[in-house]
């Protein structure tokens, strides 16, 4: 059953191992395409079963990572010892065995034998610096392996171990990253007890319960109080992005009506835009425009950028709102005649914390976290959002939502 020479199988070799390649940069969904690869192996090379198992360094065991082909029953027969089974292999070189019921390498010889499995070929997954696993061919017949075969196999191992080094190494650093973000926020949440209670001493004293004050210590303690707020309206914030991030709910099956959140939002914000002098033009179609996203992700979106309308729009402006549908997408525009943005801080708007000058002369006290917040869920809605912007004459911020299908 070679497949040297048969040019269908050439191609199907081609396209597992271009695939293989393409893996290697990819870092999300890899047991997916583990299944797809060992299950190509079986169809291309005509075997039985094939295994991919990982080495624990602490354990020196071999952790099964996929398998196809196999029962549950011969997977799950025990503890894979990495010097007891395959340690030929994980020296470094690939290693065959005619008949898995005699050789000694063979760890489990009965189970072998029940499940059907006669020759087996292991060949080591070599990581950057070392063999970090085996992937392994079984066969329900004596059948020995071309050169050919094992130059194909071997190729595929040496790729398919850099992917799996990749994703491995990935999923370490989402941990810390997680670990880290976890110890921030239980650190923000714990400050916010102790900085409630110091405003709360700040007030006894400057209601005088406990002496009278001068003007100056009356407005120091203002100061104070001022910054504290500020403090926990950045903690607040931060917890607020954190349990969005963490706690996401799930939306695909949420629909909303456009049209009836812009005029919820409007008629929330129309006053204060009005005792600021500025003018709100809004203009809905008729007909609903449906978008996937819970009324809480909606809601902080049109809030966020409504409110930094009327913050950076100055007294005799104008805020215009506007819903439409094209082909397949939602298209929601929210356009000032506000202070803008110059071109280099067009670029950083929706960094964390990225405010400009003129943004912080007109409110010291904003955090620059709004904007990063509602580009993460539009983003998570499957959406997208630009700006543009001229300075000294307003801005524009371009929502598109897929339509839901
Ligand atoms: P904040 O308003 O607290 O500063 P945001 O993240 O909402 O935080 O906005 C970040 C920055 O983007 C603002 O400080 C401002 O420089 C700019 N910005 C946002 N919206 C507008 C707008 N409508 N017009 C001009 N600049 C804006």
């Amino acid at each position: 059953m070679g497949i040297d020479k048969d040019p269908e199988s050439s191609l199907q070799q081609l396209r597992l191992l271009n695939q293989v390649a393409k893996d290697i940069t990819s870092t999300l969904g890899l047991r997916p395409r583990l299944g797809f690869v060992c299950q190509s192996i079986i169809d291309i090379m005509g075997v039985k079963g094939v295994s991919i198992r990982l080495l624990d360094q602490k354990t020196n065991r071999l952790e099964l990572a996929f398998a196809s082909g196999l029962s549950e029953e011969y997977i799950h027969k025990g503890p894979v010892d990495a010097d007891k089974s395959l340690a030929k292999a994980l020296e470094g070189a690939p290693h065959f065995v005619l008949d898995a019921s005699t050789d000694p390498g063979i760890q489990y010889p009965e189970e072998a034998c029940r499940e059907g499995l006669v020759s087996v070929l292991s060949l080591p997954l070599k990581g950057r610096e070392k063999v970090i696993g085996t992937l392994r061919l079984y066969t329900g017949e004596r059948r020995p392996f071309t050169r050919d075969e094992i130059d194909f196999l071997s190729a595929l191992a040496a790729q398919g171990a850099i992917s799996l080094e990749n994703a491995r190494n990935y999923e370490v650093l989402e941990k810390q990253d997680k670990a880290k973000n976890d110890f921030i926020m239980m650190m923000t949440h714990e400050l916010k007890a102790p900085m409630m209670a110091v405003q709360g001493l700040l007030e006894v004293m400057q209601k005088g319960y406990v002496g009278v004050l001068t003007e100056k210590q009356k407005e120091l303690i203002g100061r104070i109080y001022r910054r504290i707020d500020s403090l926990m309206e950045v903690s607040t914030n931060l917890l607020d992005i954190y349990e969005w991030q963490t706690k996401r709910p799930d939306t695909r099956s949420i629909s909303l009506s456009m049209n009836e959140q812009i005029q919820k939002a409007v008629d929330l914000f129309k006053t204060s835009a009005l005792e600021k002098g500025l003018t709100m033009d809004v203009d809905l179609p008729d007909q609903d425009l449906i978008v996937m996203g819970s009324e809480d992700e909606i809601e902080k979106i049109l809030n966020n950028l409504i409110t930094n309308a009327i913050k950076y729009t100055p007294k005799g402006g104008n805020i215009s709102l506007a819903l439409s549908a094209s082909g397949g997408n939602v298209f929601f525009i929210i356009k000032d005649t506000g202070i803008g943005l110059n071109d280099q801080d067009i670029s950083k708007v929706f960094d964390d914390f990225f405010r400009s000058k003129e943004a912080k002369r007109i409110d010291p006290y904003g955090k620059g976290l709004g904007l990063p917040f509602v580009k993460q869920i539009v983003e998570g809605l499957g959406g997208t959002i630009r700006v543009k912007s001229e300075e000294g004459k307003g801005s524009e911020f371009l929502l598109v939502f897929p339509k839901p299908g």
